[in-house]
């Protein structure tokens, strides 16, 4: 809703903090909540798993794989454990050392694909330098991939059939389906062509579904007139890994602002000593959008709402 249409700046009433804002451009800002909207899909999973509990069924089993001490993994796997005891999923952590040689991961790997028990299986990456990732992904059992990393799984998600779709893009088109956003027909560019975030992301938002439906460019690092490639985009995705690279010069008026980037920056001020930074100038680009993702409380919390439907399935296929 705008106050002033004659010249800027504009007032929008800004319906997540509940007050009018004031703004140089001619459009409405609304904050994709991540953390609100994963609670949604958790509690949702909760009440799934009590009903399961109460019919004295299975419940979902996640195992998760930390090799070595890297900070950044071990929160996102302490959030992924919390995540799991929140909704009445087991999970079972296992904590294996830096230099574990390859052949006892995959062993321990191997060991988790026949414990019947074990519903999904999530090895965090990075891996240390001597471990080779491709070995380690294709070592998991399809039928466990929660992560969605195998090529069974990706070859799957290519052809659309039914599978494990990676958890960072899944929790992407989650939020756009949360808030019912209507990508059909709308160009969307995603910065960044890792198998993990970038390049599955832009094959879902190609897809023939709802959300979906979208006309794809995929962004790199050899990719020339980047600034001029992103301001076409009705949709952008930043998954690069370089704090704030997005400016205001290169979104689109009105464009849906995805932010996938989590870098941690030193900050003395924080208790930590570093602050997350997103990949996109939050101040200066939220003003121009319609839709856009904090950093935190963003894409951070969806993936893990992902990975626990992700897992929900996994149980759920196998009884
Ligand atoms: P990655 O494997 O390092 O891939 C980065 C991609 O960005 C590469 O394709 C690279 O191009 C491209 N790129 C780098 N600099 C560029 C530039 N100046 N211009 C255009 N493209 C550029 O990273 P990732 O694993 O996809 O992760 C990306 C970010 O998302 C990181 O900050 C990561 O921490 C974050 N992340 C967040 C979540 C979450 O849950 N929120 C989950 C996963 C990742 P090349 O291929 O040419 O090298």
């Amino acid at each position: 809703m705008w106050r002033e249409l004659s010249k800027p700046p504009y007032q929008w009433l800004n319906t997540n903090a509940k007050k009018f804002v004031t703004s140089p451009y001619l459009c409405a800002m609304e904050i994709l909540d991540g953390q609100l909207t994963s609670q949604v899909i958790r509690d949702a999973l909760k009440m799934q798993v009590a009903q399961l509990k109460s019919e004295g069924k299975k419940t979902p089993h996640l195992a998760a794989v930390l090799v070595g001490n890297n900070g950044a993994s071990e929160t996102y796997v302490a959030a992924k454990v919390k995540a799991c005891s929140e909704i009445g999923f087991t999970s079972t952590m296992l904590r294996l050392e830096e230099d574990i040689p390859e052949n006892k991961l995959l062993a321990a790997i191997e060991d988790l694909n026949s414990d019947i028990d074990v519903d999904g299986i999530l090895v965090q990456l990075p891996l240390p330098k001597h471990i080779s990732d491709e070995k380690v992904i294709n070592a998991i059992h399809p039928s466990k991939d929660v992560d969605g990393f195998h090529p069974v799984s990706v070859g799957r998600m290519v052809q659309g059939l039914p599978t494990f779709v990676p958890a960072t893009p899944h929790g992407i088109m989650l939020l756009f389906e949360h808030y019912k956003i209507d990508t059909r027909g709308m160009h969307a560019v995603v910065v960044g062509r890792s198998n993990i975030v970038g390049r599955p992301m832009s094959i879902l938002l190609s897809s023939n579904t709802n959300p979906g439906n979208c006309t794809v460019t995929i962004c790199h690092s050899h990719t020339r007139n980047l600034e001029e490639i992103c301001r076409q985009g009705d949709i952008l995705v930043a998954a690069l890994g370089k704090p704030e690279f997005v400016k205001a010069n290169m979104v689109k008026e009105g464009a849906i602002i995805i932010d996938v980037g989590i870098t941690r920056v030193p900050d003395s001020s924080k208790k930590s000593g570093f602050a997350l930074k997103g990949d996109v100038l939050f101040s200066e680009v939220a003003p121009k959008s319609s839709y856009i993702t904090p950093v935190p409380k963003g894409v951070g919390p969806m993936t893990i709402a992902a990975l626990m439907k992700n897992t929900f399935k996994a149980c759920m296929d196998k009884h």
